[in-house]
């Protein structure tokens, strides 16, 4: 296979704090050799391990890109051992563009695993990330959230995988995290995800939610940063203590766990995130909008647990994700 077209204006081996840039080349109307400069920074001091941190793999999601270019700027050569590479913003024109997706290919990152070197704007970062980012990392976290059209309470995440082992070090890997929720996390279709080209390699990689809606609070951005500097310690990168509060293990045992709009209309919540639900209880109503005195339709939980993520926007179309629960679990 061909190489990537991206340039590195760092160097991955070299000790010290450095901010650059992975330029990847992108002739267009307004820049006949122009590129897209995706910011990146490579702290290193010595030998280690080597943890990758990405957020803005989703361009409208920011608890990521928030508290990570906060930590590069924090981030000391002097008091690390081993490397931190961090891409504040993955699929940086969709990030820019304020979008899920890029505005330059139409490209959701998070679907084009493991992209192509000789494919679009999209495909070359996802393939840069599969062949050159990912290889080098021993520990893999990449920080979503509910981005502008879904909103969850705030969680670190692991997926079952194949190999015992790799799930206990992600597992172990999630708790560290530390978020006020940490969920075994059942993907809708995993296939083409960042996630699942980590886990392929055999890398401890965990994903969050933590929030959603298209902006930030104080509180998801303080769980963020506390979360990232917390894996830091963990893989003995920073010294110290993995600062630890209460939280709440969750599992999703089955597709009950999403419900999926079926109407098109007014969203109607009836209970809240992190609030419990029994089997048969209403979610959620969605009144019909074409006119007045119409019956809204209801939507019930298929099983007991509490609501994780919901559907964000005030209108709700057929087919969006309207709910996800998940069960409290001691972890077994
Ligand atoms: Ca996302």
């Amino acid at each position: 296979m061909r190489d990537s077209p991206i340039t590195a204006t760092v160097d991955f081996a070299q000790d010290g704090v450095q901010h650059g840039h992975l330029r990847l080349p992108h002739s267009r109307d307004d820049s006949a050799w122009g590129s897209v400069m995706i910011p990146i920074t490579v702290v290193k001091a010595g030998e280690g391990p080597t943890a990758l941190f990405t957020g803005g793999n989703h361009g409208d999601e920011y608890e990521g890109p928030v508290a990570l270019f906060d930590l590069v700027r924090q981030l000391r050569a002097e008091e690390i051992q081993g490397r931190v590479i961090i891409v504040p913003a993955m699929n940086y024109p969709a990030f820019l563009a304020a979008r899920r997706t890029s505005p330059v290919d139409g490209g959701n990152l998070n679907r084009l695993f493991p992209g192509r070197p000789d494919g679009s704007v999209t495909e070359k970062i996802a393939d840069y990330f599969q062949r050159v980012l990912l290889p080098m990392a021993d520990l893999v976290a990449d920080i979503h959230s509910g981005g502008k059209t879904l909103d969850f309470v705030p969680f670190a995440a692991a997926h079952r995988l194949d190999d015992p082992a790799q799930e206990a070090r992600c597992r172990a890997a999630m708790e560290a995290f530390n978020a006020p929720y940490s969920l075994m996390l059942r993907e809708i279709d995993n296939v083409g995800m960042y996630d699942t080209a980590a886990e392929e390699m055999g890398k401890t990689f965990i994903s969050t939610e933590l929030g959603g809606g298209g902006s930030v609070t104080a509180e998801r951005v303080a769980i963020a940063k506390r979360g990232l500097r917390n894996l830091l310690v963990h893989a003995g990168i920073l010294p110290g203590e993995v600062t630890r509060v209460q939280s709440v293990l969750l599992d999703m045992p089955g597709d009950d766990c999403f419900l999926f709009a079926e109407h098109r209309g007014l969203l109607e919540p009836c209970i809240d995130l992190g609030q419990p639900v029994a089997a048969g209880q209403l979610v959620a109503k969605v009144h019909p909008i074409e006119a007045s005195g119409r019956t809204p339709a209801e939507y019930r939980a298929k099983m007991d647990g509490i609501l994780t993520g919901r559907h964000f926007p005030g209108l709700i179309g057929m087919g969006d994700c309207l709910a996800m629960l998940a069960v409290p679990t001691n972890g077994d």
